[in-house]
């Protein structure tokens, strides 16, 4: 196996921190069952390839996503290397919080929408409401010392609404952020972004006080974006960047479309333009491989396609 030819790109930060959702984000929109033990070898496994942040699970009512309805299990299999600060959970409420509390998590994160049709459809609530049930959650994660991320989605785009105004996102990120957040990531949930957009919305933040090291950013790619809009940000200076191992989320709604960001579309860009990330991509392609076998299709990652053949 090999790596992309080493060519210092201009203009981007020397080291990016990969934020691996996929065993999160990846895994809860899966169809098929996935056993706690393979949740935790591929935790396991991201951890040894090296990725700095690994999204475990998610402390959501089972009933909203039944695939993570084992969140407690998984922690307890993983035991330590299930926690920390660089491990963090998914509390959409205060009951949420409680059980990651009593599993032991030192690091959470909550989801906002950045439209209320969104708000409504994945959390039962208005924009204000989910903001009034996040203030408490991220109080009381602060006052245990965990640190907290707040994600906003439909940023660039809501399947409802169509086009969301850049400065409705700035409210609500703002509110969102008001709260009391370390880190603040910007969702691309559909994919339909475009690297202009990507400027405009963090120039708009920044304006408002919330600037690029404050930032997280998601990128989906079901309109082939995520990359290209993933290295804009980059650009502007966010050096902290989600993706999924493989590829993995893919669209409920469409067998073949891709979903988040692959981690490895994302390391082999980064290592090509000798932008450091600490991640070993043999060991992540290998990890991608090993987890589409157990899922019984192939990643939909095109650096895993090239290299797990070569
Ligand atoms: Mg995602």
């Amino acid at each position: 196996m090999r790596g992309p030819q080493v060519e210092a790109a201009a203009g981007l930060p020397p080291r990016v921190t990969v934020y691996e959702v996929g065993p999160r984000d990846g895994l809860q929109n899966e169809k098929g069952h996935v056993t706690t033990a393979v949740k935790a070898e591929f935790v396991r496994r991201l951890v040894a390839a090296g990725l700095p942040i690994v999204e475990t699970t998610s402390f959501v009512p089972v009933s909203w996503v039944p695939q993570l309805g084992d969140a407690a299990e998984l922690l307890a299999d993983l035991g330590p290397e299930g926690l920390g600060r660089n491990r963090p959970v998914l509390v959409p409420n205060e009951k949420g919080l409680d059980r990651a509390l009593e599993a032991g998590v030192q690091a959470v994160a909550v989801f906002g929408s950045a439209t209320e049709t969104f708000a409504r459809n994945n959390l039962g609530r208005s924009v204000d409401e989910s903001i009034e049930m996040f203030r408490p959650v991220v109080a009381r994660a602060r006052e245990a010392g965990l640190w907290v991320r707040g994600y906003v989605s439909m940023c660039f785009g809501d399947p409802w609404e169509g086009d969301v105004p850049v400065g409705q996102v700035v409210d609500v990120a703002v509110r969102l952020n008001d709260l009391g957040l370390d880190q603040l990531c910007l969702g691309d949930t559909i994919g339909v972004g475009t690297t202009g957009h990507v400027h405009r919305l963090i120039e708009a933040l920044d304006a408002r006080g919330i600037g690029v090291e404050h930032l997280g950013v998601h990128f989906h790619d079901t309109y082939g974006q995520a990359l290209t809009n993933t290295l804009a940000a980059v650009a502007d200076g966010v050096t902290v960047v989600d993706s999924s191992a493989g590829g993995l989320g893919g669209c409920p709604f469409a067998k073949s479309a891709t979903g988040n960001l692959a981690t490895e579309d994302l390391v082999w860009a980064l290592d090509g333009a000798g932008v450091e990330t600490g991640v070993d991509l043999d060991a992540l392609v290998g990890t991608s491989v090993w987890m589409a076998e157990q899922l019984g299709r192939p990643s939909p990652s095109r650096v895993v396609a090239a290299l797990a053949g070569a």
